[in-house]
């Protein structure tokens, strides 16, 4: 049997990892035996699992394997923030960035290679959309990120334990976002299978409050989600208003503002416990970010329970737009604030490795900036390999 053609492990489920083992006679548990090799030990070769027959292996490897997608370039940034590009099947390559901060891990993972969305500030949505990732793909980001870094000798984060998880299974990356590349509503199948696994104890074990979707507003999906999962959810608004977000957000004339906080505050109600969802707010200069943008926003959610977390614009080569002053910046939470919401800013990381939120695009191409900025990562690389090493997580 061809390799493309033998299941591949990686991706599977709980539920189609079972079916799996179904299909060649034997029973559920040597599902949650393999997931562990797989996901808790990071193991590729199924004759390293070695709690399962030599007869049963050599069935499994008749028709199975374990296939990582190829990391191609790996970028360590000066702030202790890293960036990979993998390669995946359809040629293109994604981006996966990890950021440590104080008592967690954040691994940020893509969904698609390119984005059908186009919103107008987003250098992913700048490339259009090439293909959807498979779960072994979503899912095989965090097998990597973790293995990688356990070998820079980063530590697990602080905060794993504390819903009593065995110490042997924490590992550096504590929390996701689906803020990659893609809109993971729009991959929806595959997505849904790399959750669930992110979240199932006998993989990599995450707390639902510490895995996040987030989506620019797919609202059928977004009406079928709870059915799937109980993960955090991030609405990519942007806009106070239907009139601007048409132009940023191009999606919206599809599905406007009101629909996707419906949607949204259906969704929420589901999940119960008083989670709510984050508004992320791109600001742009002269675009979004005016005081009368930000009342307008305080009013359009008064009766949306949520946070609002406010993302100063990263620049990128093909866009005109720019990243407003950090007063600016700071009147637009004030008035957030005074309304009564609680507003996080989100720092930049990894601007030296052009892994920023929305500069991801996994082709370095003819950006020239991006050359400079590669050149820059792989001369800091260079000086980590050489000795001094990545930060720790804390
Ligand atoms: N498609 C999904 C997830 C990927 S985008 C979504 O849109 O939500 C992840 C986040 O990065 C989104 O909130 C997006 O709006 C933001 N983003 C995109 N381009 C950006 C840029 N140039 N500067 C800052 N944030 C950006
Ligand atoms: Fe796609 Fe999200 Fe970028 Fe919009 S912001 S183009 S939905 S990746």
């Amino acid at each position: 049997m061809s390799s493309e053609a033998k299941t591949n492990l990686l991706g599977l489920s709980l539920p189609k990892m079972q079916a799996f083992f179904a299909e060649l006679g034997e029973k559920p548990f040597r599902a949650t035996q393999t997931l562990k090799w797989i996901h808790q030990r990071g193991v590729v070769d199924i004759d390293e699992m070695t709690d399962i027959s030599k007869v049963l292996r050599e069935k499994m490897k008749a028709v199975a394997e374990i296939r990582p997608p190829l990391i191609t370039q790996e970028l360590r940034s000066s702030d202790g923030s890293c960036k990979w590009i993998v390669q995946v099947a359809s040629g293109s390559s994604v981006e996966m960035v990890f950021i440590p901060e104080a008592g967690r891990g954040t691994l940020c993972v893509s969904s698609q290679a390119g984005c059908s969305l186009d919103c107008s500030f987003c250098a992913t949505g700048k490339q259009g959309f090439n293909s959807n990732l498979s779960a072994a793909e979503i899912i095989g980001q965090l097998w990597w990120a973790n293995k990688k870094l356990a070998g820079f000798g980063v530590k697990p984060a602080a905060e794993w334990n504390e819903e009593g998880r065995a110490p042997q299974n924490s590992r550096p990356v504590s929390n996701i976002v689906m803020m990659g590349m893609g809109e993971p509503l729009l991959n929806f199948d595959n997505v849904m299978d790399a959750l669930s696994l992110m979240m199932e104890d006998q993989a990599y074990g995450l707390s639902k409050r510490r895995v996040t979707i987030s989506t620019s507003g797919v609202v059928p999906a977004l009406d079928r989600l709870k059915d799937y999962t109980d993960a955090s959810l991030a609405i990519s608004l942007h806009a106070p208003n239907d009139e601007l977000r048409n132009v940023l957000v191009p999606i919206n004339r599809k599905y406007p503002i009101q629909e996707l906080l419906r949607s949204a505050a259906d969704y929420m109600s589901t999940l119960g416990e008083r989670r709510v969802p984050v508004i992320e707010y791109t600001l742009i200069a002269g675009v979004n970010d005016h005081r009368q943008h930000a009342r307008e926003l305080a009013q359009l959610l008064k009766n949306f329970p949520c946070k609002i977390n406010l993302i100063p614009f990263n620049p990128f080569a093909q866009s005109d737009y720019r990243r407003p002053s950090a007063s600016s910046v700071s009147n637009f939470r004030q008035i957030l604030q005074e309304a009564g919401y609680t507003v996080t800013v989100r720092t930049t990381r990894a601007d030296d490795i052009g892994a920023a939120c929305g500069q991801l695009v996994g082709e370095i191409g003819d950006n020239t900036r991006r050359s400079e900025r590669y050149a820059e990562a792989r001369r800091i690389r260079v000086i980590t390999e050489q000795g001094s090493g990545v930060t720790p997580v804390a």
